[in-house]
């Protein structure tokens, strides 16, 4: 097989090729690395890659594959090359989570989620970068500097996952794992005309992965398919006795997913995700072109009032900084990372450690959160916010009585030119709106790529009830084998 046939393979189709014996997984890593080195200059879409681990570890996958018996069963990703994000941990490789605080940690153990993908067969080729703790929209807030579009350099890769978008996009890995606290797997697998799943809260461990807000805090992949999404989904998911907000979840059948008919289903969209004054124009295109084709294949699609959602990002702002502040506060210069040098006492070890090792923006989010956590803001700003999610949920549970999916853009719009983001923090803060709500809930979402009427990639959302990976799933497997992009019907 060709080299650039081989990239353009999704991570099962690679692992079906690895068992077949029709090529190694040596020789995948080596296509994987080999695109690495001409692309990452200016791509910079990982922050550490493992040139001498991952060949060795693909020889010992080969060796099993030749020596096995006959009709030996393989784990799903025998040999598969996928990348993680730096806030997930892999034992004695570092951890940076796109900061100077954590710029020379090693991880002394590995990540649940990311240790079942080895089990899997993967092979972690390198961890992807990342905005700082997972705070922004572009990855243009990592301490190492931005990621860059796989399509167009000009262009943010999305955030805070962009690194392993970008890596997935560009031929750079098969698969990776990012993680969502408000839209971060799903955001920029939109802008690079991917498949991202943010599961539903709890069903995937997060024992090792750096917390940012931990009542929100999911892994989850970035890929080429829906049939890889499901793939890691179930490899990945579980109740662990490291997380006890972790439950287990019935797995995805992906037989099933392939028969999938969205004839007699019910879709809502709430209408205030899906407005002109919110979105550009060639979002609502797509957006449009996605309900037309949904409502030929059978689907009764109807627009639904959620107002609270309105409000859904003050409210995520507010909760997650708040676990933010909490959560970044053991990073003082004594337990974890950086130590700032020269200093007269603790309070300044403290002051200096953190002033000199924190970014801008996580250090708005911990202002942001000290102050709704403060005393004389507790009640009117924390507590007022918590009840609103509490409405979020209650908004979706009734939403989902009567809907089998909602539906929404993933993004308001397609991927910005660089340093647009960094601008008006405020408006990237909004740029949220689409994909906070799921967050809030817990509950799991989607997002599909399709063309917006630019030709340049964009995503539609679908959200289920919580523990609807099958129904959500199925559906977004229909729509990448169904329904056509604006490009392919000639409408651009
Ligand atoms: N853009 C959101 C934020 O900055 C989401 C980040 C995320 O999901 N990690 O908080």
């Amino acid at each position: 097989m060709e080299r650039e046939t081989i990239l353009h393979l999704s991570a099962l189709e690679l692992a079906k090729a690895i068992r077949k014996q029709e090529i190694t997984s040596e020789q995948a890593v080596e296509a994987v690395l080999e695109k690495t080195d001409k692309t990452e200059t200016d791509l910079h879409a990982y922050v550490s890659v493992f040139r001498e681990d991952a060949p060795e570890i693909a020889r010992k996958r080969d060796a099993f594959v030749r020596e096995m018996p006959e009709g030996t069963e393989l784990p799903p990703l025998w040999g598969v090359p996928v990348a993680i994000k730096d806030n997930l941990l892999l034992q004695g490789k570092k951890t940076t989570c796109g900061s100077k605080m954590l710029e020379n940690y090693i991880s002394p153990y590995t990540a649940t989620c990311v240790e079942k993908l080895e089990k899997a067969g993967a092979i972690v080729i390198g961890k992807t970068n990342m905005d700082e703790f997972g705070m922004g929209v572009s990855t243009e807030n990592s301490f190492f500097g931005p990621t860059i579009h796989p399509l167009d350099p000009t262009r943010v890769p999305g955030g805070s996952s962009g690194g392993s978008a970008a890596a997935v996009g560009s031929g750079s890995a098969f698969a990776a794992l990012g993680t969502d606290t408000g839209g971060s797997v799903r955001q920029p697998a939109a802008y690079c005309g991917l498949f991202g799943l943010r599961p539903t809260y709890g069903t995937v461990s997060r024992h090792g992965l750096v917390a940012f807000s931990s009542s929100m805090d999911v892994a989850g992949p970035i890929t080429r398919s829906s049939l890889d999404l499901a793939a890691i989904y179930n490899i990945v998911t579980g109740a662990d006795d490291k997380d006890m907000t972790s439950v287990c979840a019935p797995s995805v059948d992906l037989l099933a997913m392939k028969q999938y008919s969205p004839k007699g289903k019910r879709i809502g969209i709430p209408k205030q995700l899906f407005s002109e004054e919110k979105m550009d124009q060639e979002i609502l295109k797509a957006m449009k072109i996605a309900i037309e084709e949904l409502e030929s294949s059978g689907a009764r699609i109807d627009l639904i009032d959620m107002p609270i959602l309105d409000y859904a990002v003050a409210v995520y702002y507010i909760l997650s900084s708040a676990e933010a502040s909490s959560n970044l506060s053991r990073y003082d210069g004594i337990r974890y990372g950086y130590r700032a040098s020269d200093v007269k006492d603790l309070a300044d070890l403290y002051t200096k450690t953190r002033s000199e090792g924190f970014g801008l923006e996580v250090k708005r989010r911990i202002l942001l959160g000290n102050y709704v956590l403060s005393s004389e803001h507790f009640e009117d700003c924390y507590r007022k916010a918590e009840k609103a999610r509490d409405q979020v949920r209650s908004a979706f549970d009734e939403a989902f009585s009567e809907h089998d999916l909602l539906l929404s853009p993933t993004s308001p719009m397609v991927a910005p030119k660089l340093g647009e983001s960094l601008k008006d923090p405020l408006a990237a803060y909004v740029s949220d709106l689409c994909t906070v709500p799921a967050s809030l809930a817990g509950i799991p979402a989607v997002s599909i790529p399709v063309q917006s009427s630019t030709g340049f990639p964009c995503g539609i959302q679908l959200m289920a009830r919580k523990f609807g990976e099958q129904e959500l799933l199925g559906a977004s497997y229909f729509h990448e084998k169904h329904c056509t992009s604006l490009e392919r019907r000639g409408d651009a």
